[in-house]
């Protein structure tokens, strides 16, 4: 008897818990990915490419006998499942709005055959943690206290060798195994992808930053955060596992505890409010002015390739596109001029972190910019404005920063960059504020209290 061991964002073979449940279920089973065009078509370059790495990299963990296959999952893997005279299929749970309908489908079409859902790629699983009359919670503080106390399973001990894999060969009609897809050569370089660079990546930051990061994670100037919203987003780490490396209760394990809460909230907020990926959370803000047309979509270009005259806005958006990634406080920073200096609406900003994103996350990226907005649970009160330069000098305090991103301005000394207008001789290739940060600020405030 087999079983079939279904990948989708777990691309690991440590701390798998479908593997266990397969190996209780079967003594052999199938290894499979589907390339849905549905997924990849909007994934864009960096993800794609990121995706096709961890893959292989998966695939040479399980002895090349990963199978790739390519169409509609609610196809593929019911014929997939006759094929091989598959008894059950195993998946972890996924809680995003396609992919659960995508899952439902495919339990339909497989008519009979068990889809076993084990685990999920958070802490806690989405729908998990409520308020006691099981309403869902819509402020990260309290969630956060229910969510320590509800706690998180331990790693499960899992290898390649924990499952006795079938070989795809061997399988009798079904559909048709696929290469995976060369790299689509993204314009950004891309962290290593695989299991072990994961491991090595972590293993440094515990080593080297952990202690210091409650201190410096706003510090877009630092190598201060972990870098691990790739690994997580392709689930090439659970977690778990980062959260039992954690040990102690010092600021800086305790800090980043409170992050990966952020990453389980928000995927909760998703689960029970989907239309918040597309729409206002609060839709009193569906009757906020915001600006279109030609004058509109050119500043939305300048700050999409970092010509907006703001030193620290203009690094980081030229970050995005040189690292496929952006430091937290930069991407709140962004987001923030986007929609309070010119007035565009955040959707706009998200769909193009979306698109060039390594990390593009549907709940953490769509949650992050409505919380910029000012227009999401537990979000930044709109009236409270982000300062394009003082975000610079307060977190790029030297400017290290934005001389690495801006080559025009590497250059000016010190914290002395963030203000370029104020030197005697301005860099001539470095273009002019876009706008007037104070009269957009009154702007976007006369255009709140219009509400
Ligand atoms: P670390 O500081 O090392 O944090 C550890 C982990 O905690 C991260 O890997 C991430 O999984 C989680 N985390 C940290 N901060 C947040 C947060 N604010 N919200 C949710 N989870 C968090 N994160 C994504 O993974 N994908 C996205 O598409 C995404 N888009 C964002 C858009 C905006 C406008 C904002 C403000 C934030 C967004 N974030 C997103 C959250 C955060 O910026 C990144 O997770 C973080 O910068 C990743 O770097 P790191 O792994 O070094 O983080």
């Amino acid at each position: 008897d087999t079983a079939i061991v279904w990948f989708r964002r777990d691309l690991r073979v440590h701390d798998q818990p479908i593997f266990l449940e397969a190996a209780a279920r079967a003594k052999r089973s199938l290894a499979v990915f589907v390339l849905d065009p549905r997924l990849l078509e909007p994934s864009g370059k960096a993800r794609r490419t990121f995706l096709f790495r961890s893959l292989r990299d998966l695939d040479e963990s399980l002895g090349g006998r990963l199978l790739v296959v390519k169409g509609d999952p609610a196809e593929a893997i019911p014929k997939l499942a006759r094929a091989v005279g598959a008894g059950s299929v195993h998946v972890a749970a996924d809680f995003g709005p396609y992919g659960r309908e995508r899952d439902e489908a495919v339990e339909k079409a497989l008519d009979g055959v068990e889809l076993v859902r084990t685990g999920s790629p958070y802490a806690v699983a989405p729908g998990r943690i409520t308020k006691s009359d099981g309403e869902p919670y819509k402020v990260y503080t309290p969630f956060s206290r229910a969510w320590t106390q509800h706690g998180w399973r331990e790693p499960a001990d899992t290898d390649a060798s924990t499952v006795d894999w079938m070989d795809p060969g061997e399988k009798d009609g079904g559909p048709r195994k696929v290469k995976i897809p060369d790299d689509e050569a993204p314009e950004a370089e891309l962290p290593a992808a695989g299991e072990q660079a994961a491991r090595d990546q972590w293993a440094a930051f515990v080593d080297e930053h952990l202690t210091d990061y409650d201190d410096l994670r706003n510090r877009p100037d630092r190598p201060a955060t972990s870098r691990m919203s790739v690994y997580l987003k392709y689930g090439v780490v659970h977690p778990r596992t980062l959260l039992a490396d954690l040990g102690g209760e010092g600021k800086g394990p305790t800090s980043f505890r409170n992050e990966i809460c952020f990453r389980d909230f928000y995927a909760s907020v998703l689960w029970f409010f989907p239309r918040s990926a597309r729409e206002n959370f609060d839709t009193k803000f569906d009757r906020i002015t915001l600006d279109s047309g030609e004058s509109a979509d050119e500043k939305f270009q300048a700050w999409q390739e970092g010509r907006t005259g703001f030193p620290a806005i203009d690094a980081a958006m030229r970050q995005l596109r040189g690292e496929a990634w952006m430091h937290n406080r930069m991407r709140m920073a962004v987001a923030s001029f986007l929609v309070k200096d010119l007035h565009l609406p955040w959707w706009r900003g998200a769909r193009h972190f979306m698109e060039l994103l390594v990390d593009g996350d549907l709940p953490s990226n769509q949650h992050g910019w409505q919380w910029a907005a000012g227009t999401g649970t537990d979000a930044a009160p709109y009236f409270r404005v982000f300062n394009p330069v003082t975000q610079g000098e307060r977190f790029d305090p030297q400017g290290d920063y934005v001389r690495r991103w801006v080559p025009e301005l590497a250059d000016v000394e010190g914290k002395k960059v963030h203000q370029p207008w104020k030197l005697n001789e301005p860099p001539a290739d470095y273009p002019a504020p876009i706008v007037d940060h104070k009269a957009e600020r009154q702007e976007a405030l006369e255009r709140f209290n219009a509400l």
